[in-house]
């Protein structure tokens, strides 16, 4: 439930209302807009006397929210949420793109990439340190050796840092050298882990998980703003599909839907959701027509040889271009680039 008040409500008029919820035992929630305040209400409504509420001061009318989300939905908070990671703002008239390696594989490559990927006009490196992988003989990650090189190329290039995590130990890691954590696809569900997420302090970008729906997903960002972390961004990288002729299928109309439905910004991967370099580029531009506030793109020095997710990786070369090519779209969806 939301408590819409009248344009330029009186503070102590929404302190009243305020109170009163509170002392009906619920929680509330302020989304205070340039005219009008938004009371949000988180809780067991069976407790509130509903009815006393229109005769409030200042209030205009109570809404009813039936979706099972509330901190992160739209009616709560309808003015766009900007997270801030590193010295960058995503959700801002910045177009934010992170780029870098699938898997951190060493200092030398990770520095490489880093570099590169700022010279093209990446402002955030996305290199992972704790790698889900299908079999359990693939290529695991370097962990804490992986961060701590994260850490260094951030020094050195000034670029805002994230790796994903996957369990309590590594979101300990992380804290003390990434600049925002990542949660994948497979455990976009792993409600244990959302809610160690949420109480990290750092910023989380959220994958929507492989069959998740919109708003399982947004439940699962429920979970860690619940903990007292608003700052999340939502990561769609694919969904499976009957579609076998790319490895997942990008749900771009989810950027649309989820600009209708949540006040949290979106990353678009074409990386993950394709799984082939060639089409990376298009898929990215779409991205960028259908209103998202980021990228996050797989670069590799040498892809054939890397240790994941090879082929759907960008050579230096392709980053590039992509990058020229991406500026007049960003133009026209009015952003900047990097
Ligand atoms: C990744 O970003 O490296 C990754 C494993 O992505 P996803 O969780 O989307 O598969
Ligand atoms: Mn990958």
């Amino acid at each position: 439930m939301i408590i819409v008040m009248k344009p330029g409500a009186a503070s102590q008029s929404i302190d009243a209302v305020v109170s009163f919820v509170k002392n009906s035992g619920l929680q509330t929630h302020l989304s205070q807009g340039e005219e009008v305040t938004i009371i949000g209400i988180v809780g067991d409504k069976s407790k509130l006397p509903t009815d006393n509420l229109v005769s409030f001061k200042d209030v205009d009318r109570v809404v009813a929210v039936t979706e099972s989300y509330k901190l992160a939905n739209k009616k709560f908070h309808p003015e766009a949420t900007t997270v801030k990671a590193g010295n960058t703002i995503i959700g801002s008239d910045t177009m934010t793109i992170m780029a870098g390696p699938c898997a951190v594989e060493s200092e030398e490559q990770l520095m490489l990439i880093a570099q590169a990927v700022k010279k093209a006009g990446a402002t955030f490196l996305r290199g992972g340190a704790y790698k889900p992988r299908t079999s359990p003989y693939s290529f695991q990650g370097l962990e804490t050796e992986g961060l701590r090189y994260m850490q260094q190329a951030a020094k050195e290039t000034g670029l805002a840092t994230i790796c994903e995590v996957v369990s309590q130990e590594a979101i300990e890691s992380a804290v003390k050298y990434v600049d925002m954590i990542q949660i994948g696809a497979r455990n976009m569900q792993n409600f244990i882990l959302l809610k160690e997420a949420g109480r990290s302090g750092l910023p989380v970008l959220l994958k929507r998980g492989l069959c998740a729906t919109i708003d399982e997903w947004l439940n699962a960002a429920e979970y860690i703003i619940a903990e007292g972390n608003p700052n999340v961004v939502l990561c769609e990288r694919g969904i499976r599909t009957f579609e076998t002729a790319t490895r997942n299928t990008l749900d771009l109309s989810a950027v649309p839907v989820l600009k209708e439905k949540t006040h949290l910004p979106i990353i678009v991967d074409p990386s993950h959701s394709t799984g082939a370099y060639k089409y990376v580029s298009p898929m990215a531009k779409a991205a960028v027509a259908a209103g998202t506030d980021g990228l996050m793109i797989e670069v590799h020095d040498n892809p054939s040889c890397a240790l994941s997710d090879g082929p759907q990786s960008l050579t230096f070369e392709k980053f590039h271009k992509l990058m020229d090519e991406l500026a007049p779209f960003c133009e026209l969806a009015g952003r900047r680039l990097g």
